[in-house]
Protein backbone atom coordinates (compact mmCIF):
# COMPACT_ATOMS: atom_id res chain seq x y z
CA UNK A 1 0.00 0.00 0.00
CA UNK A 2 1.33 3.15 -1.01
CA UNK A 3 1.36 5.43 2.27
CA UNK A 4 1.63 8.94 0.67
CA UNK A 5 -1.72 7.89 -0.65
CA UNK A 6 -2.89 6.09 2.49
CA UNK A 7 -2.34 9.48 4.34
CA UNK A 8 -3.68 11.70 2.02
CA UNK A 9 -6.99 9.55 1.59
CA UNK A 10 -6.79 9.88 5.91
CA UNK A 11 -6.54 13.33 5.65
CA UNK A 12 -9.49 13.75 3.12
CA UNK A 13 -11.69 11.58 5.14
CA UNK A 14 -10.94 13.47 8.12
CA UNK A 15 -11.13 16.82 6.64
CA UNK A 16 -14.61 15.69 5.51
CA UNK A 17 -15.73 14.69 9.12
CA UNK A 18 -14.27 17.53 10.78
CA UNK A 19 -12.51 20.55 10.01
CA UNK A 20 -10.30 20.24 13.58
CA UNK A 21 -9.35 16.58 13.32
CA UNK A 22 -7.92 17.54 9.88
CA UNK A 23 -6.18 20.78 11.38
CA UNK A 24 -4.48 18.30 13.41
CA UNK A 25 -3.46 16.36 10.47
CA UNK A 26 -2.09 19.10 8.64
CA UNK A 27 0.45 19.86 11.44
CA UNK A 28 1.97 16.30 11.31
CA UNK A 29 2.88 16.70 7.96
CA UNK A 30 6.69 17.24 7.54
CA UNK A 31 8.67 19.76 6.48
CA UNK A 32 9.70 19.97 3.16
CA UNK A 33 13.42 18.27 2.65
CA UNK A 34 14.76 21.18 0.78
CA UNK A 35 16.06 24.19 2.29
CA UNK A 36 13.94 27.56 1.30
CA UNK A 37 16.51 29.79 1.84
CA UNK A 38 14.35 33.05 0.97
CA UNK A 39 12.24 31.80 4.09
CA UNK A 40 12.44 33.71 7.39
CA UNK A 41 14.81 31.58 9.37
CA UNK A 42 14.31 31.42 12.70
CA UNK A 43 16.83 29.57 15.51
CA UNK A 44 16.80 30.27 19.20
CA UNK A 45 21.07 31.80 19.90
CA UNK A 46 21.73 28.29 21.23
CA UNK A 47 21.14 26.87 18.03
CA UNK A 48 23.13 29.29 16.11
CA UNK A 49 25.99 28.73 18.47
CA UNK A 50 26.19 24.75 17.61
CA UNK A 51 25.57 25.27 13.97
CA UNK A 52 28.48 28.18 13.42
CA UNK A 53 31.94 28.22 13.57
CA UNK A 54 33.14 30.84 16.55
CA UNK A 55 34.33 33.68 14.49
CA UNK A 56 30.99 33.28 12.09
CA UNK A 57 28.96 33.10 15.06
CA UNK A 58 30.88 35.97 17.07
CA UNK A 59 30.33 38.26 13.77
CA UNK A 60 26.45 37.09 13.07
CA UNK A 61 24.86 36.68 16.19
CA UNK A 62 27.05 39.07 18.61
CA UNK A 63 27.34 41.74 15.63
CA UNK A 64 31.29 41.18 16.32
CA UNK A 65 33.84 42.49 14.28
CA UNK A 66 36.62 40.21 12.62
CA UNK A 67 40.11 42.20 12.35
CA UNK A 68 41.19 43.99 9.07
CA UNK A 69 42.87 41.85 6.67
CA UNK A 70 42.43 38.60 8.98
CA UNK A 71 39.31 37.24 7.05
CA UNK A 72 39.43 34.80 3.65
CA UNK A 73 37.63 37.18 1.16
CA UNK A 74 39.19 40.95 2.08
CA UNK A 75 41.65 39.61 -1.08
CA UNK A 76 39.67 37.14 -3.02
CA UNK A 77 39.26 37.51 -6.71
CA UNK A 78 37.39 34.75 -7.87
CA UNK A 79 34.17 34.46 -9.48
CA UNK A 80 30.42 33.98 -8.01
CA UNK A 81 28.24 34.63 -5.18
CA UNK A 82 28.91 35.12 -1.45
CA UNK A 83 26.38 33.79 0.42
CA UNK A 84 25.30 34.24 4.18
CA UNK A 85 27.28 32.01 5.92
CA UNK A 86 24.33 31.38 8.56
CA UNK A 87 21.46 30.45 5.95
CA UNK A 88 23.12 30.05 2.69
CA UNK A 89 20.93 33.13 1.29
CA UNK A 90 22.86 35.19 -1.85
CA UNK A 91 23.61 38.44 -0.68
CA UNK A 92 26.42 39.66 -2.83
CA UNK A 93 28.00 38.92 -6.22
CA UNK A 94 31.80 39.05 -6.88
CA UNK A 95 30.88 41.79 -9.86
CA UNK A 96 29.91 43.82 -7.12
CA UNK A 97 33.24 43.47 -5.33
CA UNK A 98 35.97 46.49 -5.31
CA UNK A 99 39.33 47.08 -3.37
CA UNK A 100 38.68 49.06 -0.54
CA UNK A 101 41.92 49.07 0.59
CA UNK A 102 40.23 48.34 4.16
CA UNK A 103 40.98 44.90 4.86
CA UNK A 104 37.15 43.59 4.54
CA UNK A 105 35.79 42.34 1.62
CA UNK A 106 33.53 45.72 0.51
CA UNK A 107 31.21 45.37 -2.35
CA UNK A 108 29.15 48.77 -4.50
CA UNK A 109 25.84 46.88 -4.17
CA UNK A 110 23.88 43.75 -2.75
CA UNK A 111 23.12 41.02 -4.81
CA UNK A 112 19.94 41.93 -4.62
CA UNK A 113 18.00 45.07 -3.29
CA UNK A 114 15.79 42.88 -0.56
CA UNK A 115 18.91 40.08 0.13
CA UNK A 116 20.35 42.72 2.82
CA UNK A 117 18.43 44.66 5.34
CA UNK A 118 20.13 47.96 6.57
CA UNK A 119 19.28 50.05 9.84
CA UNK A 120 20.83 52.77 11.73
CA UNK A 121 23.43 51.53 14.92
CA UNK A 122 24.49 54.21 17.51
CA UNK A 123 27.04 51.34 19.18
CA UNK A 124 30.42 52.71 20.31
CA UNK A 125 29.66 56.37 19.80
CA UNK A 126 29.32 56.49 16.20
CA UNK A 127 26.09 56.86 13.86
CA UNK A 128 26.81 54.03 11.21
CA UNK A 129 24.12 52.11 9.04
CA UNK A 130 24.51 48.46 9.96
CA UNK A 131 23.60 45.73 7.36
CA UNK A 132 21.79 42.45 8.30
CA UNK A 133 21.18 39.06 6.29
CA UNK A 134 17.15 39.60 5.68
CA UNK A 135 16.86 36.03 5.37
CA UNK A 136 17.79 35.12 9.26
CA UNK A 137 18.56 38.44 10.79
CA UNK A 138 22.63 37.27 10.73
CA UNK A 139 24.72 40.66 11.47
CA UNK A 140 26.52 41.44 7.90
CA UNK A 141 28.83 44.66 8.52
CA UNK A 142 28.08 48.31 7.67
CA UNK A 143 27.54 50.27 4.91
CA UNK A 144 29.00 53.47 4.16
CA UNK A 145 28.54 56.45 1.77
CA UNK A 146 32.20 57.03 0.19
CA UNK A 147 32.00 54.13 -2.37
CA UNK A 148 32.96 54.03 -6.03
CA UNK A 149 30.59 54.43 -8.82
CA UNK A 150 28.06 54.06 -9.83
CA UNK A 151 26.64 53.62 -6.31
CA UNK A 152 28.72 55.46 -4.37
CA UNK A 153 28.24 52.99 -1.58
CA UNK A 154 30.35 51.16 0.38
CA UNK A 155 29.57 47.77 2.28
CA UNK A 156 32.32 46.84 4.32
CA UNK A 157 31.02 43.28 4.85
CA UNK A 158 33.31 40.43 7.70
CA UNK A 159 34.51 37.64 5.61
CA UNK A 160 33.00 35.29 8.36
CA UNK A 161 29.71 35.95 7.92
CA UNK A 162 29.93 35.11 3.97
CA UNK A 163 30.61 31.39 2.24
CA UNK A 164 31.92 31.77 -1.17
CA UNK A 165 30.14 29.80 -4.07
CA UNK A 166 32.32 29.91 -7.29
CA UNK A 167 30.74 30.19 -10.14
CA UNK A 168 32.52 27.28 -12.24
CA UNK A 169 31.37 24.75 -9.22
CA UNK A 170 27.73 26.14 -10.27
CA UNK A 171 28.07 25.14 -14.07
CA UNK A 172 29.02 21.42 -13.99
CA UNK A 173 29.51 20.45 -17.66
CA UNK A 174 32.00 23.43 -18.76
CA UNK A 175 35.65 22.58 -19.22
CA UNK A 176 37.70 25.79 -18.88
CA UNK A 177 41.26 24.05 -19.74
ZN1 LIG B 1 21.39 34.71 6.61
Amino acid sequence: MNNVFLSCVLVLTASLLSTCSAQDEATHVEAPAVLDTTAQVNKSEEEWREALPHMACFVLREKGTERAFSGDYWDHHEKGQYCCAGCGQALFDSDHKFESGTGWPSFFQPAEGTAVLEKEDDSWGMRRVEVTCAACGGHLGHVFEDGPRPTGLRYCINSAALKFTSDSTSTPGIRYD
